[in-house]
């Protein structure tokens, strides 16, 4: 018996590779097609043979411990062809994701909401129980691939006639048929369909994020699993109340006299009303934090916090008598003059 490792011009160590290399190389060089002579017929049929032990872990792992094992050309082909898919491949198909969007206002992104969305989508078919056959008829084996899903054909390779493996355009590689469609869902197993969702927003949620909601897409094609849904809030801007991670934000606007004097009031926050208290001498720009009244922390526990920044505003239209009286408080503060200062370190008139 030849050696089939001499066979391919090879030593008992070659790598697969180089097992896969030496055999197109020799194939090529002794194929019947390109070589005639009757002694390349011969060697073409060792070499491919050689090929087929060696090209296996498992029979080459046989044929070194002294045994041989040979197969069919086909494996062969799908060596260098590729695999094609064993089996029928399933008739029902997932369903499709979604992306839909979601408003919300401010309020219900921070404290969670409970929303009920009206999507268009695929719902299984009632009257065929999802098959997509006619009631009364059923699903049946294809007669064209006889429920392989897959038709055989012979064709002429650089290595002779080969056989391929197609899927089934008929069944489309299921293996199944449906002679009779059901006329509600015309063979589909499913309808387009209004369907209510029930959506928990979880609070804290901020505009651009997605929520994903396993299974609530539209049924798949003849009882496939259902898609997933992904929800996009989009945050409708609240007019006073802004947002900075968990953070809300606001501005205060205050006179000038209320900034230099300091005060109290109330502001209507998404809590309800609160207190706010400004110290004397308020610059334009601070921030006054009101903890705990921010938005609720999507992942972790509590809220974040309410910043209000001063927006000092000075009279823009003073009568004569206002006029007198700013005068008067230039007066007493002589000394000080508008000046350049850093952004940093606030002057303090
Ligand atoms: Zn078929
Ligand atoms: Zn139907």
């Amino acid at each position: 018996m030849t050696d089939h490792y001499e066979v391919l011009g090879l030593s008992r160590d070659a790598t697969a590779d180089e097992i896969k290399k030496s055999y197109r190389r020799l194939a090529r060089e002794l194929h019947p097609d390109i070589n005639p002579a009757p002694e390349a017929q011969d060697r073409f049929k060792q070499v491919t043979h050689a090929y087929e032990v060696l090209s296996d872990p498992q029979t080459r792992a046989q044929y070194d411990r002294g045994g041989d094992g040979a197969f069919g050309l086909g494996d062969i082909f799908e060596t260098f062809f590729g695999s094609p898919q064993r089996g029928p491949r399933s008739r029902s198909q997932r369903g499709q994701d979604a992306l839909l969007r979601i408003d919300l206002e401010l309020s219900e992104a921070i404290f969670g909401a409970n929303k009920t969305l009206t999507i268009d989508t695929a719902v299984g078919c009632e009257p065929c129980g999802q098959t997509g056959a006619k009631p009364g008829s059923t699903v049946r084996t294809c007669d064209v691939c006889r429920g392989s899903g897959q038709i055989q054909r012979q064709v002429q390779s650089f290595m002779g006639m080969m056989v391929t493996t197609t899927p089934c355009t008929v069944c489309k590689g299921s293996g199944e048929t449906v002679p009779s469609p059901c006329p509600d869902c015309r063979g589909q197993g499913r309808v387009r369909a209004k369907r209510d969702l029930d959506v928990e927003i979880p609070a804290g949620v901020s505009d651009g994020l997605r929520l994903h909601l396993p299974g609530q897409g539209e049924v798949g094609f003849a009882g496939g699993t259902p898609g997933d849904i992904y929800l996009e809030v989009s945050v409708t801007p609240h007019p006073i109340y802004g947002r900075n991670g968990d953070d809300l934000t606001a501005i205060l606007e205050v006179p000038v006299a209320d900034a230099a004097l300091g005060f109290e009031t109330e502001i209507e926050t998404l809590d309800g009303s609160a207190k706010v208290e400004v110290k004397p001498g308020a610059q334009h720009g601070d921030v006054v934090t009101l903890k705990g009244l921010g938005a609720n922390r999507l992942r972790g526990r509590g809220r974040g916090d309410l910043r209000i920044e001063l927006k000092v505003l000075t009279p823009s239209r003073l009568d004569s008598k206002q006029k007198d009286i700013f005068k008067k408080l230039r007066d007493l503060h002589r000394d000080d003059k508008p000046r350049l200062g850093s952004r940093r370190s606030r002057g303090r008139f």
